[in-house]
């Protein structure tokens, strides 16, 4: 497998072959437009010289003389008219050199071998070490003519820096290479981590744990990631409880009419009896049709498809409607109403807005105290109405408060068992006025009452 470790290492050394060559080409183009002429000009100089003091001292042994020069640091090829040679110095690798040269040069030319030295791409001319590479100058000693080749030794002169700057990059491409390795498992090492953590979250175990201590961008996608893993985590717990929430309310009504049905088949209960079962009956699939209806709405609006069919009405005459649909359950309770429903127009979807108003309002009816009151109002202020149902009924605590928009939450269970619900009902009201770009808010004091204020744009 090519992991992304191998990769990096590879590139990276990739870029470093390729960065050297690029390099060693640019110098080497510096080497021959600008170095080498300066070169040839330099060693001209020096072969001059040696023919100029060879020429001017007849009495000096020649041999001896050039044999010193070479040990300061230079390769001499001398030859006369006849073709004596003679090599003083390091030997030359290469000692071919045509014959018209050598001619040249004893006719009193001077040969700039190295300024003529080939160029070449990954040839460096120089360290050529050849006879060709050399300045050729004429000599005259004692009447006799002679042509002297001269090249610097490269060799005596940089042997020493040779092995230096050798060793320096041979070590600095080893310690290069090694800290690639290094680094590369230092910045890998978090992307497998998040690899192995994806893997473990994907199997349904939450429990990852990330280095989030990194200033850069891996360690911003640790945070991220672990974000991530918290919220499926906290979705994943809501998904269990949702399920468990929902087979518990459609277990306990069905086992319920399985009760009652049970007691209608026997023959011995009177009449009464049997009109209480089948009221008993008829409430509990009162409730599951409710829950069923409930939870298709909850799903469609959690699906966030285009369910908000958006119009203008008017909400203050949807409101009275309502009232009036609702005036037998609040006269039951003994329950007294008022209102302030003004004629106000707003943009939304009526339908669904009227299962807040249903909501709250029923609410406020189940949860009200016998001949206690409710008072519901509309205000306008700005571009945004208020809807208020204020109630007297059973209040509720602050923990409770918090928690009532939750999915299947009914508060204090002892207070409100008697009274029928799926504690759906609150949940559905918060994502309807939350999609129509709302704000619910409720106060509420035990014992004393409780007040909804859902506020609505207008447009
Ligand atoms: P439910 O079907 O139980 O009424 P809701 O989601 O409508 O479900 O309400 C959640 C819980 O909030 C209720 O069970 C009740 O305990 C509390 N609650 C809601 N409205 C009122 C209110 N007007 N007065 C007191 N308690 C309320």
């Amino acid at each position: 497998m090519k992991t992304l470790y191998v990769k990096f290492i590879v590139i990276t050394i990739g870029m470093m072959f390729i960065s050297f060559i690029f390099a060693f080409l640019i110098s080497n183009t510096y080497y021959q437009q600008k170095l080498k002429p300066f070169n040839d000009q330099k060693n001209t100089k020096v072969a001059l010289n040696i023919a100029t003091f060879s020429a001017e001292h007849p009495k000096i042994n020649l041999t001896e003389y050039l044999e010193s020069i070479s040990e300061v640091g230079y390769q001499i090829y001398l030859v006369d008219s006849n073709g004596n040679e003679f090599f003083f110095g390091e030997p030359f690798r290469d000692k071919s050199l045509s014959g018209s040269i050598k001619e040249n040069v004893l006719n009193g030319q001077i040969f700039h071998g190295i300024l003529r030295y080939p160029q070449e791409t990954f040839v460096t001319g120089f360290f050529a070490n050849e006879l060709r590479n050399t300045i050729g100058v004429p000599l005259k000693h004692n009447g006799r003519n002679f042509a002297l080749f001269v090249r610097p030794d490269i060799k005596f002169l940089f042997y020493e820096m040779h092995i230096l700057f050798g060793w320096i990059l041979v070590l600095s491409i080893i310690l290069t290479i090694v800290m690639v390795i290094i680094n590369t498992k230092y910045l890998v090492k978090p992307i497998s981590n998040l690899t192995k953590a994806t893997k473990s979250l994907s199997n349904g175990d939450f429990n990852v744990e990330l280095d989030i201590t990194r200033h850069d961008e891996l360690g911003e996608l640790s945070h991220s990631f672990l974000r991530m893993a918290r919220k499926l985590e906290q979705m994943d717990d809501m998904r269990k409880e949702f399920i468990s929430n929902i087979s518990h309310d459609i277990q306990s009504p069905l086992s319920n009419i399985k009760g009652y049905t049970n007691l209608l088949e026997n023959d011995s209960i009177n009449k009464e009896e049997r009109t209480q079962y089948v009221s008993i009956i008829n409430g509990e699939i009162r409730r599951l049709s409710t829950l069923t209806k409930q939870l298709l709405l909850l799903a469609s609006l959690d699906r966030n498809e285009d369910i908000m069919k958006k119009r203008l009405f008017n909400v203050g005459q949807q409101l009275k409607e309502l009232v009036r649909n609702y005036q037998w359950a609040i006269s039951e309770k003994g329950i007294m109403l008022s209102y302030s429903l003004p004629d106000i127009e707003i943009i939304g979807d009526p339908s669904l807005l009227n299962t807040v108003w249903d909501n709250l309002l029923s609410n406020a009816i189940k949860y009200n105290k016998p001949n206690g009151s409710i008072e519901i109002l509309i205000e306008k202020r700005e571009e945004s109405i208020f809807v208020t149902f204020d109630d007297t009924g059973i209040g509720m605590k602050n923990t409770e408060l918090e928690r009532i928009f939750d999915r299947f939450y009914r508060a204090d269970m002892a207070r409100t068992r008697t009274v029928e619900g799926t504690g759906l009902g609150l949940s559905i009201v918060a994502t309807i006025v939350k999609l129509h770009g709302g704000h619910i808010t409720v106060n509420s004091k035990e014992k004393v009452g409780s007040t909804f204020i859902v506020e609505l744009p207008v447009k």
